[in-house]
């Protein structure tokens, strides 16, 4: 990361959730916001329905993925749900030096990364209501067949036992109120400071 200058690493920023939670969608609302970037990552997971290559994940092979590894392209890489996803240095380092904020939208593992490299990085968990209504959204959504669903929700358990490690904690129960924390937590604003540190509590006994 030589070519950038350190003191843009606090408008880095990541957003991580279980499958389902809403982080996508909230993240396309906040993202209409020119001051905001979201990067792309790269992955060898096959597209679903209506993904773009190069606007949703830019999609590679695993032979591909492995030698970017070797490499050393990523900023960060983790294996999520059995398929491998990565962050590249050239496009992190592009956005941030256009004085942007920018958003990682990766998982637990690629933002433990991300903390320890850039302690100055925001961290923000999207959690859903409960279990029981993260297993509807992925089932109502249908773009996963059954096994990934079980699968995503298995992971879900792990996932949601990383959020305290994050900055922020938001439940999106109310889409509306949630889009709106989330870029006072994305942008550093009075809201997101007043906020720091008084996470919301794991209110449902499901979690
Ligand atoms: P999906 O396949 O549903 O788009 O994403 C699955 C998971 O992979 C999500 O938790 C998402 O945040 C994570 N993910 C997406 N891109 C990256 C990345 O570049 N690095 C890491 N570590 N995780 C990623």
């Amino acid at each position: 990361m030589d070519k950038i200058n350190h003191d843009v690493f606090k408008n880095l920023c990541v957003v991580s959730a279980p499958s389902g939670a809403g982080k996508t969608s909230l993240i396309k609302k906040i993202c209409s916001s020119e001051k905001i970037s979201v990067c792309v990552s790269e992955t060898t997971r096959k597209p679903r329905k209506g993904e773009i290559n190069g606007t949703d994940y830019i999609f590679i092979d695993e032979k591909e993925f492995l030698l970017r590894v070797k490499k050393e392209i990523y900023i960060e890489h983790a294996l999520v749900h059995g398929n491998y996803y990565g962050t590249s240095i050239d496009s992190v380092s592009q956005l941030l030096n256009k004085d942007k904020v920018v958003i990682l939208e990766i998982d637990y593992q690629g933002a433990e990364i991300i903390k320890i490299r850039f302690p100055l990085s925001r961290h923000i968990f999207v959690l859903p209501p409960s279990l029981k209504i993260l297993e509807k959204r992925l089932r109502e959504r249908g773009t996963d067949p059954e096994d990934v669903i079980l699968k995503r929700l298995e992971n879900a358990k792990i996932e949601i036992s990383k959020a305290q490690h994050y900055d922020y904690i938001l439940v999106n129960d109310d889409f509306q109120l949630a889009e709106k924390k989330l870029l006072s937590y994305v942008l550093d604003t009075d809201m997101a400071i007043d906020e720091k540190n008084r996470k919301e509590p794991l209110i449902d006994k499901d979690f």
